[in-house]
């Protein structure tokens, strides 16, 4: 066991502040990862401030890791040192149930999350990305393709896979009409990769301030959902829409935008239900269903799709030392469009 630097919150109303935690010594299959950049996703916050109750403090928030690796165990194939590597949401996963022997480690029953789950190895709870460094079984960490900016890259963790799963999932691409709800860390991966999938997309946002960019990441069309006449322009015609808001709003809205027997799927998670609108549905044998980040296997093939083709998330680069700041700015939708930690500043602190 070894001692990191890492930034961590004592309570749910507590700020996030300078604290060392325990790492262990590498296992056979483990890889040690210096931590280079950790993106800030809108589940930290949720997490940190036990908004969805199953929070455990202390808590280390950071799920979008991108660092290089300095120490593997002896049975480790994968990686060696000098290597980049990436660690999303899951660090581990019992490896024989159904779901994992279909790569979809998300649905195991006995998946670890990166913090604030049981801890297999220590005891206590896992720790996530805003720390010095983390070690990983094998099987959990992803290449990252050497020709991405890393900054940009670390979001891809978790804002692109768990826009990328159900974009695949629906079979986005030509011909499909798609709408993406909430320009934020998810929503702007969800532009773009739809875009990039060849789909006509039309991005919905309360801040007017993210129309022009909405277009610049690949939107055909931009629309101020808060706006009736421009949303009605849209009513029956969608196949698909990416839900991606972190907040209490109408889906019913969006739900009356689906063509006959479109899809509407969540991946934000408002800490309070939401009212559905049996009418919205069944008018037009509509869906309204949910995604869970993605499975190893499609996170990698993500990766791999990033860098063929240049995607990486639209990044405000900050030292850990800013966080706090950062979280008050995400609320007010006021990031273009991730913070990403640049884990140096934590180093040399
Ligand atoms: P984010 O960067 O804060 O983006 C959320 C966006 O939602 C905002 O930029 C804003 O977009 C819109 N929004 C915020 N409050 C709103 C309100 N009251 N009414 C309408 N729109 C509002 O957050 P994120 O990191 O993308 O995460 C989004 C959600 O996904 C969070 O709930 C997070 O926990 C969840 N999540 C789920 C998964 C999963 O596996 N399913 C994985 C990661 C994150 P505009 O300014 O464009 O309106
Ligand atoms: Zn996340």
């Amino acid at each position: 066991m070894y001692q990191t630097k890492a930034y961590s919150a004592a309570t749910s109303t507590s700020p996030l502040a300078r604290t060392a935690i325990p790492r262990r010594d590498p296992t056979d299959h483990d890889v040690v990862i210096d931590i280079l950049f950790c993106g800030v996703c809108h589940s930290d916050i949720h997490m940190v401030r036990n908004e969805w109750g199953v929070s455990a403090y202390p808590i280390v928030p950071g799920h979008e890791i991108v660092g290089r690796v300095t120490r593997v165990g002896p049975a480790v194939t994968k990686y060696r040192p000098g290597d980049l590597a990436a660690v999303g949401c899951l660090v581990d996963s019992d490896g024989t149930c159904v779901h994992c022997k279909d790569g979809h480690e998300q649905f195991c029953a006995n998946q670890v999350l990166t913090y604030s789950a049981p801890d297999r190895h220590l005891g206590g709870f896992t720790y996530g990305g805003y720390s010095d460094s983390v070690v990983v079984d094998e099987r959990f960490v992803l290449r990252v393709p050497t020709n991405l900016d890393l900054a940009g890259a670390a979001p891809l963790l978790c804002a692109g896979i768990t826009t990328w799963s159900p974009i695949r999932q629906h079979g986005v691409g030509p011909g499909k009409k798609v709408g993406v709800v909430g320009i934020g860390g998810l929503g702007h991966m969800g532009v773009k990769f739809a875009h990039a999938l060849g789909a006509h997309v039309v991005a919905f946002t309360t801040s007017p301030g993210k129309l022009d960019d909405a277009l610049r990441l690949g939107a055909k069309e931009a629309v101020v959902s808060r706006n009736i006449d421009e949303m009605r322009k849209h009513a029956g015609t969608f196949d698909f829409i990416l839900d991606t808001v972190s907040a209490d709003h109408d889906v019913n809205a969006y739900l009356h935008l689906l063509a006959p027997g479109g899809d509407l799927t969540l991946v934000g998670a408002p800490p309070t239900p939401l009212a559905v609108s049996s009418f919205a549905l069944i008018l037009g044998r509509r869906s309204l269903s949910g995604s869970n980040i993605g499975g190893i296997p499609e996170t990698q093939q993500m990766l791999d799709f990033c860098g063929q083709h240049g995607i990486t998330a639209d990044v405000e680069v900050i030292p850990i030392q800013k966080v706090n700041e950062a979280y008050e700015r995400m609320l007010k939708s006021d990031v273009k469009y991730r913070f990403s930690i640049d884990m140096a500043s934590l180093k040399s602190e």
